[in-house]
């Protein structure tokens, strides 16, 4: 098969199984979300509509829960020495938080414009913080410097078995609540939310049809499942600043090419529309990339009517200023 003649021997795909273990890995430690319902929602789109809420998720986003689960997998004397990761977001949040939990370091290699409240955020949950100059410094070589230096363990934010298995416990926990569903509808930037929530559907809701979402300027996911191999593109520009990335994980493809029904697009006014329907009706701040799954869904770019459709609303991660701003003049 091509796809496994492109993969490195070493690569450990994760199944089903490994979501389960995620589940007991983060019990009790991670929240278990709640599934929001709204009669509005449901009428704009003539579906029956099912809001994971990551956006409550500790460190504001799913990447909790594949930080932890990845932590969590270590063995204690490796575990012992820190883990390492670069990261601006989420990510970098998420394993700071279940690194200090474990009582362990963590440091995270960040661009040096980061604006100053993610780094606080980051700093707050006990990370150390090592800058690099985005456009003369290699931030891979940066973290495995550290990681060799220190001994550390470098966990990525997406391409890793662990990882993805972790994020697979949100769509795990969604069916697990309200049962069976014909659509599962997920933001997709690196690949480890949809991979992993990809596995819980096709095991617990096997007819469910898998769908990601990408902002419109990046979708080199799209590309990637139409050619059939890893497609890299030029860094996007969207206000979708958590899916940002250029290419697939090596461990994602192989899962999003098997499982995944179709990929979608949305614009960065469409996700501004979801924000501010979040915001007035549902009365929660979804960030712009935690509307990708929804403004998709609201706004027609799955064909879902009459449907029993989930939905994953990634993250809330977006400080009142940028907020402020992208609501400007209405
Ligand atoms: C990281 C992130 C994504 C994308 O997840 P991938 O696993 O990289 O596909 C989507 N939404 C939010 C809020 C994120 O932080």
């Amino acid at each position: 098969m091509t796809v496994v003649s492109t993969l490195s021997p070493a690569l450990r795909l994760p199944t089903f199984d490994d979501v389960r273990t995620a589940q007991n890995r983060i019990s009790g430690v991670a929240h278990v979300t709640p599934v929001l319902t709204s009669k509005t929602a449901d009428a704009m789109a003539g579906a029956r509509l099912f809001f994971k809420a990551e956006n409550l998720q500790r460190s504001g986003a799913f990447k909790f829960r594949g930080a932890y689960n990845s932590v969590s997998a270590l063995e204690p004397d490796i575990r012992r020495t820190g883990v390492v990761a670069f990261s601006s977001g989420n990510h970098g949040q998420a394993l700071a938080y279940a690194a200090q939990l474990f009582g362990v370091s963590a440091v995270i290699v960040m661009p040096q414009d980061t604006p100053a409240m993610k780094v606080a955020a980051t700093r707050g949950y006990g990370a150390e913080i090592v800058f690099y100059d985005r456009y003369t410094e290699d931030r891979e070589a940066i973290t495995r410097r550290i990681a060799a230096e220190r001994h550390a363990t470098i966990i990525p934010p997406y391409d890793h078995a662990d990882v993805i298995a972790g994020q697979g416990t949100a769509a795990l926990e969604l069916i697990e609540e309200v049962g069976e569903i014909d659509y599962l509808v997920a933001p997709l930037g690196g690949g480890g939310l949809l991979a992993g929530c990809a596995l819980s559907a096709k095991a617990l809701s096997p007819g469910c049809k898998i769908i990601g979402v990408e902002p419109e300027a990046g979708d080199d996911g799209r590309q990637s499942l139409r050619k059939g191999e890893i497609v890299r593109i030029p860094v996007p520009k969207s206000i979708a600043d958590g899916a940002l990335t250029t290419y697939l994980g090596q461990h994602n493809f192989p899962i999003l090419k098997r499982d995944v029904h179709d990929i979608v697009t949305v614009s960065d006014t469409q996700l501004i529309d979801t924000m501010r329907f979040f915001a007035e009706r549902m009365k929660i701040i979804v960030e712009p990339t935690g509307c990708l799954a929804a403004a998709a869904v609201l706004h027609g770019a799955v064909a879902c009517a009459g449907k029993r459709v989930g939905i994953i609303l990634s993250g809330g991660n977006v400080d009142l200023k940028t907020f402020n701003a992208l609501f400007n003049g209405c």
